[in-house]
């Protein structure tokens, strides 16, 4: 594992820096869903520092094994609202918001604990049907809604290309996701961020990272095909 992980670090930093980035810039969420608590433990103590998983039950079960580790949890599956009281209680960064109906309940369980619920909204850039997410279009008026609870904050954008052979053909959708983060913070809403971009899998993290990636979500490269 830690051989595994050293290496994917290298890339990942190697990637940032062939484009005059920061290599410290494009951090590695660690994809666990299916992946046994053991294993992400292994991964844990093997260096990974963001775990994201995909599905509420699946997280509730590793995260009270494994809630006294230090690593930070992301959910970057879809979320349902009536779920909303489990992901605000586990997760430090939900990167998958895409309907103020679910902003609204996330922010309604963060209000009860107290919490300020770090946030990304998910946009549907190549609106594919079987993709969740906001369109393109109706990004900037979501994001303007959730800047008004309180109990959230949006911290940039997130999405999923295309699944595609040749990750230079995901470029096009990860470019346009860079652009609008960019317009969206020319607008300077009060109380955004707009310093995250969380695109990028094992196929395409690089392309990603060349176009502006902070976040690569990346699973079989660190744990192999998923079953
Ligand atoms: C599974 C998944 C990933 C990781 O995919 P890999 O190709 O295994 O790296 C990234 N993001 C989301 C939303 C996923 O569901």
């Amino acid at each position: 594992m830690k051989e595994i992980l050293e290496k994917l670090q290298r890339r990942i930093a190697e990637a940032a820096r062939a484009c005059g980035r920061d290599p410290r810039s494009s951090q590695l969420v660690a994809v666990t869903k299916t992946v046994a608590a053991k294993r992400v433990a292994e991964a844990i103590d093997a260096g990974v520092t963001i775990v994201g998983e995909n599905y509420i039950q699946e997280a509730r079960d590793k995260f009270n094994t494994l809630y006294d580790r230090k690593v930070s949890w992301h959910f970057i599956g879809h979320l349902q609202s009536n779920k909303a009281k489990y992901a605000v209680r586990m997760f430090d960064l939900i990167h998958s918001v895409d309907s103020l109906k679910l902003a609204e309940a996330l922010n309604k369980e963060a209000q009860k604990l107290a919490k300020v619920q770090q946030v990304l909204i998910q946009v549907n850039i190549s609106q594919e049907e079987t993709k969740s997410g906001t369109t393109e279009d109706e990004a900037v008026d979501l994001v303007t809604a959730v800047s008004r609870l309180d109990h959230l904050q949006v911290m940039g954008l997130m999405t999923m290309p295309p699944f595609f052979d040749q990750p230079e053909r995901a470029r096009p959708f990860f470019r346009r996701l860079a652009g609008l983060r960019d317009r969206i913070a020319r607008q300077a809403i009060p109380g955004i961020r707009m310093q995250e971009l969380s695109m990028g899998m094992t196929g395409d993290f690089e392309v990603a990272i060349a176009e502006g990636a902070t976040l690569v979500r990346i699973g079989t490269a660190l744990f192999g095909a998923r079953q």
